[in-house]
């Protein structure tokens, strides 16, 4: 048996179970070997029934000698029964499991394992797990460690262990790591490990067996990144040449200076664009550092080369956003916007088109260079055909990832760190409210914007942990938009969400932007880049259940002007780890700094968006085990 057959050609698996299978991402062997438990039980202990203590987890091995089905108080149908070895008996109790008392009846020899509690005065197993015992005596799901897995999509545990165990017996795998390599660094082999993290002696077994299947994804992301370096290579790009003198007296003309990390990151893209190998460019800069003037002055470029630029948003809002500002700062070049509503643009003549998805079904004749914006809300495979191209491609971020991670993750991109804030730029003063300040400080945000004819952001999470906006969410927003109407009495509010059309959304948004609202309560869709310089306070509600880099993201959308802004966090709930979570965020100010203690606290690497990545993609390992990460990398040389 291969890792790359079909899970159909285990026994027992027939079309039925195949789709439930399916359902949990199972279609292969390597799938199934690799659907790992989150947890384990320790069953290895075996006792004799008389020495059994109560609230021990423990494995007992007997005969049963009774079991029938007994109705409950409550309605409940119990199986109730008793094993004994030579030193006594003890009582086995399950729920709603009539077939037991078929499967266990008297005589059975059967291993029991769980945890023991009182029945009455006696004894007992409630809802344990149990084998029977075959001759060879060999046990899977008891008298051991045991596995749990974290779904099982209607398949039951023992079902699953079964087949995992059936398909480990069959396989035959080469490890791709030679014996010399895997001595070396003291870790398992690949069929070890596969057997070892689904039937582990003891703990460090398991963990052994994590940190070799971890580094195997790793490995996998650093191959396949060092792949595209080289297919890359290979490949000519364009060649732009530069004028200089024509560049610098457009920076000259723009209505701020740069700072000295723009000066540097656009140096450092001109010397790629002047190559003929594309560029290829992650540009990492915190919100509000001054990323789209670097594409704006790259664009430039472009087009006194005679070449296209395409400039791809997250959203319609950032689109139209991004249009305005390249427009007001290139008036004389044809811009044009691509997005849902308008996406039969012609953009034959553009010289710059900017747009969100929409354009990607767009045919470009002269594509140079294409930018990314917030490229972690694109699907990899959606950009590929655009860059068949072989532009020059700068991807913008303001995630901030953590050096080890983009490292990895990026090995193929150059990497350029916007890591100054524009001159003018303030700290966000931040704060934790207590809950029963809250009335107090919507008053003082009141007195806030009265005073200094600020405006106000309030962000109401999504209801349910998903990417996109559910109906549900938009009536808590829509709830909470009532409720504040009658707190922010002298104000204007409006009301911004992901299912308003995109024309509606766009009118609130203007609105907004030119102070004839006052404030904006929105789900978290202000997310990504909307600049409201005269905004100065975001109130952020349920804020626990945001990311660190997602509040921060949330927090960049104020501190644009030049007035003193402030962000106010609400939480209901009042854990520690929340709230040392949430305190983080009053204190640290720079996103690099929070990325990696949010890497830290939360050790995944979802809380930074990396999970989008398609390509970063981990199901085993986790972006926090910077020492299998460094392993991998010294590995793959
Ligand atoms: P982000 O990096 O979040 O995309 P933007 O490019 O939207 O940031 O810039 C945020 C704001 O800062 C914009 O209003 C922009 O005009 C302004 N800005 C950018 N660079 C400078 C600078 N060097 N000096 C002053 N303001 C700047
Ligand atoms: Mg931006």
């Amino acid at each position: 048996m291969q890792l790359t057959d079909s899970v159909s050609t285990l026994p027992f698996v027939g079309e039925s179970y195949q789709k439930k299978l399916n359902k949990l991402g199972i279609t292969t062997i390597f799938d199934l070997l690799h659907h790992i438990p989150h947890r384990y039980l320790d069953f290895s202990k075996v006792t004799k029934i008389k020495n059994i203590k109560v609230g021990e987890t423990i494995t007992v091995l007997g005969k049963v000698t009774s079991i029938k089905n007994q109705a409950t108080k409550s309605g409940k149908l119990m199986q109730i029964g008793q094993i004994e070895d030579e030193t006594g008996k003890i009582y086995i109790i399950w729920f709603n499991q009539h077939f037991l008392t078929k499967m266990l009846y008297p005589g059975v020899e059967l291993a029991v394992s769980g945890q023991t509690s009182w029945f009455n005065k006696n004894i007992a197993f409630f809802s344990p797990q149990f084998e029977k015992i075959n001759n060879s005596g060999e046990t899977v799901h008891t008298g051991k460690i045991v596995g749990v897995y974290p779904a099982t999509g209607g398949l039951s545990s023992k079902w699953l262990k079964a087949r995992i165990n059936f398909a480990l017996k069959k396989l035959s795998i080469n490890d791709f790591l030679d014996k010399d390599i895997t001595n070396k660094y003291n870790i398992y082999g690949f069929n070890e490990a596969l057997t070892k993290i689904h039937f582990p002696k003891n703990f460090e077994e398991a963990e052994k067996a994590k940190e070799r299947l971890s580094l195997n994804e790793f490995i996998k992301i650093i191959r396949e990144s060092k792949k595209r370096k080289e297919k890359v290579k290979n490949k000519k790009g364009i060649k732009f040449v530069v004028d200089k003198k024509k560049i610098n007296e457009f920076i000259k003309s723009l209505p701020f200076e740069l700072t000295k990390a723009q000066h540097e990151v656009i140096d450092e893209a001109i010397s790629d664009l002047n190559k003929n190998i594309p560029m290829n460019r992650l540009l990492q800069g915190d919100v509000g550092s001054g990323k789209t003037i670097i594409a704006i002055v790259l664009s430039y470029i472009a087009f006194l080369n005679g070449y296209q630029s395409v400039i791809l948003a997250p959203t319609q809002i950032l689109a139209g956003q991004h249009y305005d500002t390249f427009k007001r700062l290139l008036p004389k070049i044809n811009i044009s916007l691509v997005t849902a509503v308008n996406s039969q643009q012609s953009t034959a003549k553009s010289h710059i088109v900017i747009g969100t998805h929409s354009l990607l079904n767009q045919g470009f004749e002269k594509v140079g260079l294409l930018v990314i914006d917030e490229q972690h809300k694109f699907g990899v495979n959606q950009i590929n055909f655009l860059q068949k191209k072989r532009p020059h491609t700068l991807t913008m971020t303001a995630t901030p990832i953590p050096r080890t991670i983009a490292k990895t993750l990026y090995s193929d991109m150059d990497v350029s760190i916007l890591d100054e804030m524009p001159k003018n730029r303030q700290k966000v003063t931040t704060w934790l409210v207590p809950n029963e300040k809250r009335s107090a400080s919507y008053e003082w945000i009141r007195e806030q914007m009265r005073q200094h004819k600020s405006q106000a952001f309030i962000v109401c999470p999504l209801v349910e942990d998903s990417e996109n906006e559910t109906l549900k969410d938009v009536k808590s927003v829509k709830k909470e938009f009532l409720n504040l109407k009658s707190i922010f009495i002298d104000q204007k509010l409006g009301l911004l969400h992901g299912k308003l059309k995109s024309d509606e959304k766009a009118k609130v948004l203007n609105e907004f932007k030119e102070g004839k609202i006052d404030v904006l309560v929105s789900t978290p869709v202000v997310e990504v880049g909307i600049d409201v310089p005269n905004a100065t306070i975001i109130v952020i509600e349920a804020a626990d259940r945001f990311g660190l880099a997602t509040l921060h993201q949330l927090r960049g959308r104020i501190g644009r002007g030049e007035k003193k802004s402030y962000c106010l966090l609400y939480t209901e709930n009042d854990s520690e780890k929340t709230k040392k979570r949430l305190t983080a965020l009053t204190k640290i100010s720079s996103g690099f700094e929070l990325a990696e203690l949010d890497l830290k606290l939360r050790g995944a690497g979802e809380v930074l968006g990396i999970k989008q990545h398609g390509a970063g993609e981990l199901k085993i390992a986790n972006w926090s085990q910077t020492k299998i990460i460094e392993l991998a990398k010294t590995i793959t040389g």
